[in-house]
């Protein structure tokens, strides 16, 4: 990692949407680990829109533990926007523009991005956050589709962006140098995926769920999970993540040859009544609590 430039490298950042602290600790990702320690964060955001909002100006999720650790380097942090509050926290790559991706497009690097959840529907004029993009696809159901439980509680393949990861690479390495995000559905709730496929016992719970996120001040006992139930949907997410590691893996060796900094982390986590509540979009430490990893593929 000696005389590495990190501001001069192509970027892959992937958001784990709803991931939790806990069900990354517990899972197996060996190409995550390859990037370092899985670190606790606190993220700025409590569900999607501000958390990327927040990311897409440079703001990651701050490990609680102090600098992060790139190969042998040690950095306070990875990007630091010139309207950020003056510090004396070295940023390893400090810039100038309104985004990560109007920095990186004006160095002449080709900036892509895909997604999963609704709020990233760049057919829907109503949506910001793809719109920062000058490419952005979108895989997932449409953000105005009907979303009662009954629809939202389904399988999922194609609808997933890392389901995708050779079109994503192949777009990646037509550039001398690229900037990609990848907003990952597969640990938001239904945790659908090939590695958490729905059965009738998981169907019922995770309609159940979407009751208690939708209706959480008035939700009735039938709608109530018990330990062993949450314990069913928190190691749907597990696998679902393990079965983003395996995607991850496939992106990362696709792209290694570029050497290109990563960092990996949740927008936000995901309360599983902990504080009675369930869900995000409201502050709970099982909320604000997220995983994050990053290094520079293929060594320095
Ligand atoms: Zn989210």
């Amino acid at each position: 990692m000696a005389n590495i430039d990190l501001a001069e490298r192509s970027v892959v950042l992937v958001t784990l949407d709803s991931c939790r602290y806990d069900v990354a600790a517990s899972a197996h990702t060996p190409n995550l680990v390859k990037l370092g320690p899985l670190l606790k964060a606190e993220s700025p955001g409590t569900y999607t829109l501000p958390a990327h909002a927040a990311l897409f100006n440079g703001f990651l999720p701050r490990p609680v533990s102090g600098p992060l650790t790139l190969g042998e380097n040690s950095v306070e942090s990875i990007w630091r926007s010139a309207v950020a509050r003056p510090s004396n926290r070295h940023a390893a790559v400090p810039f100038d523009g309104p985004t990560l991706m109007a920095h990186y497009s004006g160095k002449g690097y080709r900036v892509v991005g895909a997604g999963g959840v609704t709020f990233f529907d760049s057919s829907d004029p109503a949506n910001g956050l793809p719109r920062l993009f000058p490419e952005f696809h979108y895989f997932g159901r449409a953000s105005r589709a009907p979303a009662t439980p009954e629809a939202r509680v389904a399988e999922r393949g194609k609808d997933l962006p890392l389901a995708h990861t050779r079109t994503l690479a192949d777009l990646c390495l037509k550039a001398a140098r690229f900037f990609l995000f990848v907003n990952c559905s597969s640990t938001h709730i239904p945790y659908t995926t090939p590695f958490s496929p729905l059965t009738e016992r998981n169907r019922g719970l995770l309609r159940r769920l979407y009751q208690l996120h939708d209706f959480q001040q008035d939700a009735s006992d039938d709608d109530l999970l018990t330990a062993e139930d949450i314990g069913v949907l928190l190691d749907m997410q597990r696998r679902a993540l393990e079965w983003a590691d395996t995607r991850l893996g496939d992106l990362f060796s696709r792209l290694s040859t570029r050497r290109p900094l990563v960092v990996v982390c949740a927008d936000h986590g995901e309360e599983f009544g902990e504080g009675s509540r369930f869900g995000h979009a409201h502050p709970h430490p099982t909320v604000a609590t997220v995983p994050l990893w990053c290094g520079v593929l293929g060594g320095g």
